[in-house]
C-alpha cells in the first residue's frame, strides 16, 4: 500500500475581528500544525468532540476551505499548490459525503437532478450514458429506478443518505471524506449505512476519510484511528492497537463512554470534567491540561509532539516522552 494522500503540517487559523471581540486581536485556531497519512483502500477515522477541528480539516482537504498553511498532496499532486481550475477538475476524484444529506441535496430538484448534476460539472458522457449511471448507482446504493423522479423530502433521513452517498460516487472518486455521515440517522439506521458504506469501499476500491464525534461509531469501519483535541491529533494508531491500548488520556476519556464487548478486559476509566476550552483563547502547552488528571509542569508550556510510542502507534502527550521532565 502506499499513501494516496499526505497532509504535512496543515493549518487553519481564523482572524478574530467582530463584535464584542473587535479589540481582541488574535486567531482561532481551528486546525493548528495537523499531519497524518491515508493509504490507499483504507479507512482513516477521525474523531473528536465539535469545535476539535475535524471538519474544517476535512473541508481542507478538497480546498472547500483554504488552509492557512501546510501541504496536502493527493495522488502524486500537491493540491495545496494548484490553481483553483485545477482544483475543480480535481475534486472529480476526491467527493464528500455530508451529515446532514437534506441540507445538502436541493429539496427543488429530483433525485435524477440531483445525481445527473456531479457529471454535467465534470463533463462526464452524453446525456444517454449519464442517465444509465444515475440507474446503476440508485440500485448499487440500495434504491430504485422509480425513486428517480422524486423529491428529496419523499425519502427517509437513511434513504436520503443514501442518495448523497450516490451523488458522491457519480464521478468515480478515489477518495471520499465523510463528515459524521452517520450522526443524524437513528441507531438501527446506522448500521445499515454503514455496512453500505463498507460494502461499496470493497466493490469500487474506495479510500474512506470517516469522521466522527465518538469512537464507537468509526470502530469497525476504519483500519487506523486519529483522535483531535482543540485543533491538534492527540493520537493515531491502528483501530486494534488504539482501541485495545489507548495512551493519550484524552482518548482513554473518549473510551470511557464507550462500552467494552469483554467485561473481564475493563480499560482505565477516565470521565472528563468541564467542555472543550475555547479555540479562540487555548490553553498553553498541552491544549488538554485543563481538563487532564495527569497534568505535570510540563504540560502548561511544552507543546507535546505527535511521537511514535509503539509500531504505527502515534502519542502527542509528555507522559510517554523521556526528554521532558516530569
Ligand atoms: Fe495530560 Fe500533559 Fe499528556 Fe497533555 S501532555 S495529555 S496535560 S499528561
Ligand atoms: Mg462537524
Amino acid at each position: 500500500t502506499k499513501p494516496l494522500l499526505q497532509v504535512e503540517g496543515l493549518k487553519k487559523y481564523f482572524p478574530i475581528h467582530s463584535g464584542v471581540l473587535a479589540k481582541q486581536s488574535g486567531y482561532v485556531k481551528a486546525v493548528d500544525d495537523v499531519s497524518f497519512h491515508v493509504n490507499e483502500g483504507e479507512t482513516l477515522g477521525i474523531v473528536g468532540e465539535s469545535g476539535c477541528g475535524k471538519s474544517t480539516t476535512g473541508r481542507m482537504l478538497m480546498r472547500l476551505l483554504e488552509p492557512t498553511e501546510g501541504k496536502v498532496t493527493f495522488d502524486g499532486k500537491e493540491l495545496t499548490s494548484i490553481s483553483n481550475s485545477e482544483m475543480r477538475k480535481a475534486r472529480r476524484e476526491i467527493q464528500m459525503v455530508f451529515q446532514d444529506p437534506y441540507a445538502s441535496l436541493n429539496p427543488r430538484h429530483t433525485v435524477e437532478k440531483i445525481l445527473m448534476e456531479p457529471l454535467k460539472v465534470h463533463n462526464i458522457g452524453d446525456a444517454k450514458s449519464r442517465k444509465k449511471k444515475v440507474y446503476d448507482f440508485l440500485e448499487i446504493v440500495g434504491l430504485s429506478s422509480y425513486h428517480a423522479k422524486r423529491y428529496p423530502h419523499q425519502f427517509s433521513g437513511g434513504q436520503r443518505q443514501r442518495i448523497g452517498i450516490a451523488r458522491a460516487l457519480m464521478t468515480n472518486p478515489k477518495l471520499i471524506i465523510a463528515d459524521e455521515p452517520v450522526s443524524a440517522l437513528d441507531v438501527s439506521i446506522q448500521a445499515q449505512v454503514l455496512n453500505l458504506m463498507q460494502d461499496l469501499q470493497k466493490e469500487l476500491k474506495l479510500t474512506y476519510i470517516f469522521i466522527a464525534h465518538d469512537l464507537g461509531v468509526v470502530r469497525h469501519i476504519s483500519d487506523r484511528v486519529g483522535v483531535m483535541y482543540l485543533g491538534r491529533m492527540a493520537e493515531l494508531a491502528t483501530s486494534e492497537s488504539l482501541y485495545a491500548e489507548p495512551f493519550h488520556p484524552y482518548t482513554k476519556a473518549l473510551l470511557s463512554a464507550v462500552p467494552v464487548p469483554d467485561p473481564g478486559h475493563q480499560r482505565e476509566q477516565i470521565i472528563l470534567e468541564g467542555d472543550i476550552p475555547s479555540p479562540s483563547n487555548p490553553p498553553t502547552g498541552c491544549t488538554f491540561h485543563t481538563r487532564c488528571p495527569y497534568k505535570m509542569k510540563a504540560c502548561t508550556s511544552v507543546v507535546p509532539k505527535l511521537e511514535e510510542v509503539k509500531p504505527g502507534h502515534f502519542v502527542a502527550c509528555h507522559l510517554y516522552n523521556e526528554l521532558v521532565q516530569h
